[in-house]
Order: C-alpha cells, then structure tokens, then sequence
C-alpha cells in the first residue's frame, strides 16, 4: 500500500518536499493557513486543505494521527511549529520529522517527541561552503559530527593510477564508494579499477581523513 504523507507548510521548503513525494508516486496531504499556498498546491498534491496545525481539533478532523509520516515544514514561527509538534506526538503520529530554524529550536523538538529534525539551510551552507573552498569538491554529504561522504574530481596526480595504487584505505583511512565516468557509474570498484583524470569519486570516511586526501590530490595538482 502506498505510504501516506501530510505536509505542514507550504513554503519553499514544505513545497518542494510534497512536490518530490508526489514526483515519487506518494499519497500527499499538503496543508497550510495560506488559502493561496493551498490553492497553488490543488493541483499538485493528493489534497491541499487549508487549516491552522496548532488547532487540535482541525488536525483531528483531517485524521492526521493516521498518516505514516508527517512532515512539519513551518519555518519562521517557532511557536507554531513546537506546538504543531507538540500537538501531532501527543496523537501518537508514527513519524514526525520537523525543519528546525535554529539550535534552541532543535533543542525543544528533541524534548517533545519530533522523531527526525532537518536543518535545510545549515546542511546546504555546509555543501555550498565544501564546494566553494576546493574546486575537487563537487558534493557533500554529512553523516554524523565526524563523517562524511563526498564527491571529489580526480585531479592529474591519480591518472592512470589504480585504487591499489593509491592505496587510499591503508593512507588516508577513506573508502572509494564508486566511480562516475561518462555519466557511467562503476558501484563499488575492484582495486585493479584505474582512475584518469576527470573521474568523480564518491568517497566515505572521517571528515579529518578527507581533508588530508583532498588537499594531496589539490597540492599535487
Ligand atoms: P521556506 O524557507 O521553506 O520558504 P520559511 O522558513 O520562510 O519557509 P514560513 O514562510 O514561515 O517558513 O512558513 C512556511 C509555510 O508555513 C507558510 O506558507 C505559512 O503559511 C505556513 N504556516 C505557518 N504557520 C502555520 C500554521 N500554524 N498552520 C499551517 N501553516 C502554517
């Protein structure tokens, strides 16, 4: 059965998530208070109904505590987006997952029951801010505080050589997760695998043991 989903807030934020689950094939209830964010979403969601998330009983009339997982995308007014939460773990919701707009913010969704929180500027700043200060970096992605996966374009130094070669687990302590060549993409790649110039390398590790490889293949370019 397809998964159901409800969408709070139809922001930037809020829209591009219910327009993706949709994009996905998913059942998807948008709501806001803006009659013409909802009217903008008629058309694009599964339902779009216009209702205020920090009144209890509206929520209860749209069964949301049946929904697999809700999604609280309500940016600049905190208030309402804790007692949206508030009000959605005490209905018992399967899944909650919040956009917080701060640490404070974070703090008090962790304490009331948001099962996942998102910060979708700070995690895009962190990408951006990854691309900007090297030109071997094309993609970011955290993992935790201390690891990350990344997309690095292979510089001069590594063509022609292998992943054994370069012996980048045993040196730098990081894993080659797949190579992208030519729109091409080789998932897990044998040790023989050469690598040439231009090839995007997707690589797991320690943030630390990134950097030390990074700025090998930066300084020798
Ligand atoms: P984004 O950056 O994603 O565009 P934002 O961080 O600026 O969003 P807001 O614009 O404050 O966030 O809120 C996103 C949407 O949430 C708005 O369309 C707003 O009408 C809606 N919203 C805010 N409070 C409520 C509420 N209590 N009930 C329903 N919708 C709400």
């Amino acid at each position: 059965m397809k998964k159901q989903f409800a969408v709070i807030g139809l922001g930037r934020f809020g829209g591009s998530i219910c327009k993706s689950l949709m994009n996905e094939g998913m059942d998807v209830l948008a709501i806001d208070q803006d009659e013409e964010k909802v009217n903008e979403f008629a058309s694009i969601a599964t339902q779009a109904v216009i209702a205020d998330s920090t009144d209890e009983k509206a929520l209860k009339s749209l069964g949301i505590r049946n929904f697999d997982h809700v999604v609280v995308a309500i940016g600049d007014n905190i208030q309402a987006s804790i007692l949206t939460t508030l009000i959605l773990d005490e209905m018992k919701v399967k899944h909650i997952t919040v956009k917080a707009q701060n640490d404070y913010h974070e703090t008090v969704l962790n304490r009331i029951g948001a099962h996942e929180i998102v910060h979708p500027e700070r995690d895009m700043g962190i990408r951006i801010a990854h691309n900007v200060v090297s030109d071997n970096v094309l993609d970011y992605l955290e993992l935790s505080d201390e690891h990350s996966i990344v997309e690095l374009a292979a510089g001069p130094t590594i063509d022609g050589k292998t992943i054994v070669d370069l012996d980048v687990r045993s040196t730098y302590g990081c894993n080659i997760l797949a190579i992208k060549r030519n729109e091409e993409l080789t998932v897990s790649p044998e040790p023989e695998v050469k690598l040439y110039e231009g090839d995007i390398l997707i690589i797991i590790g320690a943030d630390a043991d990134i950097s030390r490889l990074e700025s090998y293949w930066i300084d020798e370019n």
